[in-house]
C-alpha cells in the first residue's frame, strides 16, 4: 500500500495517527493517509503566514509563470493522477460521454492555464485636476480551501490557483473520502512553489471547523454541502473571513412542449448523470411539458438501459456511488419515492455488493413534496414531473431554497432564454445544463452559495480593494 504524506512548508510530514481511504468498488481499504493534529494545522498555517509577504510581493506575472509550470506537471503525471481518481473516487478513466476520471483531469489543465493568465489591472476611476483614484486589488493573506469528494482534483484547482495567482498562500485540507489525488498532487509540484506558500493537511471535519476557527487565516474558500457552508459562515466570524461558498444545488430543468425530443434526451441524460449524478449543478429536477411527457421518459430510459455501471477500473459508463453514507441517502430516497406512489421506470434498487453500486435510475409522476425532489439526492436518480402550464412550472422550479443553476430547453432560444431568466439561480442555461467554462462566472444563489469562482469575477474574490487616492491640489 503506498504511503501518503501531508505537504507542510515544503517538508513530507506524516501522523502518527492515520485514517483509512476506502475503494468505492470493492469497499476495501485502498491506502491510509495521516490525521493531522492541531500542531501540523498550526505549522501549515505558521508557514503559509511566513511564506505570504514575499509571494505577494513576486510579480503576478511570475506568479502566473509558475502556474503554467504545475499544468505542465500535471499533464505530465496524468495517467498516475486519472488511475488514482479512479481508486478513491470510483469514476471509470473515460466514462459515459467521455466524462470520466480523464475528463476531471482535463478541466484541472483547463482552468490552471486559465488562472495562470489572469490579470488585476488596477483601475482608475478618475484623473483629472483635483485627483487620481485608482482602484487596487490586494491579496487577503492566507487562503484556506476545504474540498469535496465528488471532483476531488478539479475543484482544488478552481480553488488554490485563482489565490496563489492573486498573491495568497495557501493551507488546503481535501475530503477525507478522497485525499490522496490531492496528496499526490501536492507532492509533484512541491519543488515548484517556495516553501510555505501551497500546504495541505488531512483529516475529516473537525480538521476543517479548526481551520474556519482559526484567527490567522483570512479567508476560506469553502466546496461542499450547505449544511456545512452554514457552520464555516458562523465559525469564519471570529476574524471576518472572507468567504467563497460553493454549496449544494438541486437545479431544475423546464422542457417546452417544441423540442426535439429525440434531439435532447442525450443531453438532459448527460446533464443528470454526469458524474454518476455527483455533480453541484447537474440537472436534478426535470419538469416535462404534458404533451411530450411520455416521449420524453421513454428515451430517457433507453437510454439508462444502455449504460453500464461497475467498477471505475473496467472503464464502464458509470462507477459507484462515491462513499456508504451517500450511497444509503440515494437508496432511502428512491424507497421513500417508491413507497409514496412514484412509478419507477428503470432501475430503483441498489446492485449487489460489494461496492456501492446504484443503477442510474429514473422516476416518474412523483409528487413534488416527496424528499427525492426537494432533496438533491447527490447520485444516478431522477425525478421528471410533469407540468401543464409554464408558468407552473416556473414556480415549481424557484420553489426550493437552492439556486445554483436552471435550464430551459425549447425549439426557440430566445423565447427560452426570457423564461431561462426568471429561473433563481446563478446560473441559467438555455437548451443545455451544466455548462462550465473558465471564464464565465459560476456560483450559487439562495442557499447555493455565496461569491462565485472563475474568471476575473472569481479571481478578484482572493482580493480587498484598496483605493489609492493622490490629491493634485
Ligand atoms: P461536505 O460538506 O460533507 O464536506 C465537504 C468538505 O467539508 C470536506 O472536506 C469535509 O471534511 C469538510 N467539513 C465537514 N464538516 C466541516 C465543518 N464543520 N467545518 C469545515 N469543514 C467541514 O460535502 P460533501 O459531501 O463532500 O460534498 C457534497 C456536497 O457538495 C453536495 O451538496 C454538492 O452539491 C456540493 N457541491 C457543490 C459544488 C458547487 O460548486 N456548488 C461543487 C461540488 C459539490
Amino acid at each position: 500500500m503506498s504511503e501518503y504524506q501531508m505537504i507542510i512548508n515544503g517538508q513530507k510530514v506524516g501522523s502518527d495517527a492515520t485514517f483509512p481511504v476506502i475503494n468505492p468498488a470493492t469497499e476495501e481499504v485502498a491506502a491510509r493517509c495521516p490525521k493531522a493534529t492541531e500542531a501540523h494545522l498550526e505549522q501549515a498555517v505558521a508557514a503559509a503566514r511566513a511564506a505570504f509577504p514575499a509571494w505577494s510581493a513576486r510579480p503576478g506575472a511570475e506568479r502566473g509563470a509558475i502556474i503554467h509550470q504545475i499544468g505542465q506537471a500535471i499533464e505530465e503525471h496524468q495517467a498516475e493522477l486519472v488511475s488514482l481518481l479512479t481508486l478513491e473516487q470510483g469514476k471509470p478513466g473515460t466514462g459515459f460521454a467521455g466524462m470520466g476520471a480523464a475528463f476531471e483531469i482535463g478541466g484541472t489543465l483547463a482552468w490552471c492555464h486559465a488562472a495562470a493568465d489572469l490579470e488585476l489591472p488596477v483601475d482608475v476611476i478618475q484623473d483629472n485636476e483635483e485627483a487620481r483614484i485608482e482602484v487596487h486589488r490586494k491579496p487577503l493573506g492566507v487562503v484556506g480551501s476545504i474540498t469535496p469528494w465528488n471532483f476531488p482534483l478539479m475543484i482544488a484547482i478552481w480553488h488554490v490557483m485563482p489565490a496563489l495567482r492573486s498573491g495568497n498562500t495557501v493551507v488546503l485540507k481535501p475530503s477525507e473520502y478522497t485525499p490522496l489525488t490531492t496528496l499526490r498532487f501536492a507532492e509533484i509540484i512541491n519543488d515548484l512553489l517556495p516553501p510555505g506558500v501551497f500546504n495541505v493537511v488531512t483529516g475529516d471535519g473537525s480538521l476543517g471547523a479548526a481551520m474556519t476557527n482559526h484567527p490567522d487565516i483570512n479567508k476560506i474558500v469553502f466546496t461542499g454541502s450547505t449544511a456545512t457552508g452554514k457552520k464555516i459562515m458562523q465559525n469564519a466570524s471570529c476574524n471576518l473571513k472572507r468567504l467563497t461558498l460553493e454549496l449544494g444545488g438541486n437545479d431544475a430543468a423546464i422542457v417546452l412542449p417544441d423540442v426535439d425530443v429525440a434531439a435532447i434526451a442525450p443531453k438532459v441524460f448527460a446533464t443528470a448523470m454526469f458524474n454518476n449524478g455527483q455533480t453541484c449543478a447537474a440537472l436534478k429536477r426535470l419538469y416535462v411539458h404534458e404533451d411530450i411527457y411520455e416521449e420524453m421518459c421513454d428515451a430517457l430510459v433507453a437510454l439508462a438501459n444502455s449504460v453500464t455501471t461497475a467498477d471505475g477500473s473496467t472503464d464502464p459508463d458509470f462507477g459507484p456511488v462515491q462513499n456508504k453514507a451517500q450511497f444509503a441517502k440515494v437508496c432511502a430516497m428512491a424507497d421513500e419515492a417508491r413507497a409514496s406512489g412514484a412509478r419507477f421506470l428503470t432501475g430503483g434498487e441498489p446492485m449487489p455488493g460489494p461496492g456501492y453500486f446504484y443503477p442510474v435510475t429514473i422516476v416518474a409522476d412523483i409528487a413534488d413534496d416527496t424528499r427525492l425532489v426537494r432533496e438533491e439526492p447527490f447520485g444516478p436518480i431522477l425525478p421528471v414531473m410533469k407540468f401543464s402550464d409554464v408558468e407552473d412550472a416556473l414556480r415549481r422550479a424557484n420553489d426550493s431554497p437552492s439556486g445554483l443553476g436552471g435550464s430551459v430547453w425549447s425549439g426557440d432560444p430566445q423565447k427560452a432564454a426570457a423564461l431561462a431568466s426568471r429561473l433563481e439561480c446563478g446560473t441559467a442555461w438555455v437548451n443545455t445544463h451544466a455548462m462550465i467554462q473558465p471564464d464565465a462566472p459560476f456560483g450559487g444563489s439562495k442557499e447555493s452559495g455565496i461569491g462565485v469562482e472563475f474568471g476575473r469575477y472569481g479571481l478578484e474574490e482572493y482580493t480587498n480593494i484598496q483605493t489609492v487616492y493622490i490629491s493634485k491640489t
